[in-house]
């Protein structure tokens, strides 16, 4: 026997009741999970937008065309640098070519971010064809985060030429298949020579507030790709004085200073990382050029370590994004600096020549 319809609430009066307030009820929640629902979306939204804009480039290079490197005339003597992102650069004198640094896979940001990272054997082989790479005597690395050593490895065993450095850079050779006899650790403040250049690699100190905070920590075997680009231990910080035929570059890849390491020293051409020293308080980026700038008194100052390494090799490098640096800011207080101290200040593009002298 089935239940008396007067008892069954889904009939009557009493039922048709209830399902209002349960249809209210369910509207109410609907409501609220809709309300949940774009208020969900809307953080994911502003929180993309954040990234978006905190990754945008922190200054527009083209700003700063005035201060590009013209097309010059490159005698076969000349001593040249050409500049390929980062602090890696090529300093030839026609016989003889030495690299600072070897970064030139810049693998980007998301396949940093993501996942483990491998020299990227095609790009680095076309830059070697294309920039005539093929006298290469020595690479010097400034030190062994991966936006200046990830390559260096490769590049000397691709070329022959000796990897200079810390024992963590040497590590980072030893990984990439090079052989011992290409390998040579850094005797600091001694001058080696290659070919006619001398140069006396400086001990130095790195830029405050690595990303990583692992300033001393060091790569005790050898780093094998593919890798996380934080296995790229910094391992110690180098700048390097090359001499040619009298004269005098210095290059200071991270941005800080030893108070009165440099003071005797007169140059005639300093590269000079300059990103991210606005950033610090003034007295900080007053004493940094003071160490550096005015204590070199050099005749050309070329910044470096500026650009966006996400990005790849090209003539169209873009500043540094937005939640490192302030590059901009970095350009002007060291264009008004410079103009007042009457050294000349040049701008090299990715892949650009400056010929010295
Ligand atoms: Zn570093």
């Amino acid at each position: 026997m089935g239940p008396s319809p007067a008892a069954d609430p889904s009939t009557g009066a009493l039922g048709e009741c209830i399902l209002q307030i349960r249809i209210l009820v369910d509207c109410r929640e609907f409501k609220m999970i809709k309300k949940i629902i774009f208020g969900l979306l809307a953080l994911v939204a502003i929180a993309l937008a954040f990234v978006w804009f905190r990754t945008r480039p922190s200054g527009d290079i083209g700003k700063y065309k005035e201060y590009y490197v013209d097309d010059q005339v490159v005698n076969d003597s000349s001593v040249r640098v050409t500049f390929f992102g980062v602090s890696t650069l090529l300093i030839d004198d026609g016989q003889t070519q030495i690299l600072i640094d070897g970064f030139l896979s810049r693998p980007s940001m998301t396949t940093t971010l993501l996942g483990d990272i491998q020299s990227d054997s095609t790009a680095i082989n076309r830059i070697l064809r294309d920039f005539r790479i093929n006298r290469l005597r020595g690479i010097f690395v400034t030190h062994s985060h991966y936006d200046h050593a990830f390559d260096a490895g490769y590049v000397a065993w691709r070329t022959g030429a000796t990897l200079y450095g810390s024992p963590s850079t040497l590590n980072i050779g030893r990984g990439a298949g090079v052989p011992e006899s290409q390998l040579q650790a850094y005797q600091p403040n001694v001058d080696l020579s290659l070919g006619n250049f001398r140069v006396r690699v400086v001990p130095s100190i790195h830029s405050p507030g690595s990303a990583l905070n692992d300033e001393g920590l060091s790569i005790d075997k050898p780093l094998l790709q593919p890798a996380s680009f934080k296995a790229y231990l910094e391992g110690g910080s180098f700048d390097f004085l090359i001499t040619h035929g009298g004269k005098k570059i210095y290059i200071k890849p991270s941005p800080n200073f030893n108070a009165g390491a440099l003071d005797s020293l007169d140059v005639d051409a300093l590269f000079l990382g300059i990103a991210t020293v606005t950033k610090h308080d003034p007295t900080w980026a007053s004493d940094f050029y003071r160490e550096n700038v005015t204590a070199t008194e050099p005749a050309l100052m070329v910044p470096i370590h500026w650009d966006d390494f996400f990005y790849p090799v090209s003539d169209q490098l873009v500043m540094l994004p937005k939640f490192t640096a302030s590059v901009e800011k970095d350009f002007d207080y060291f264009i008004e600096k410079t103009r007042k101290d009457k050294i000349d200040f040049k701008v090299l593009q990715g892949t650009r020549t400056i010929v010295l002298f």
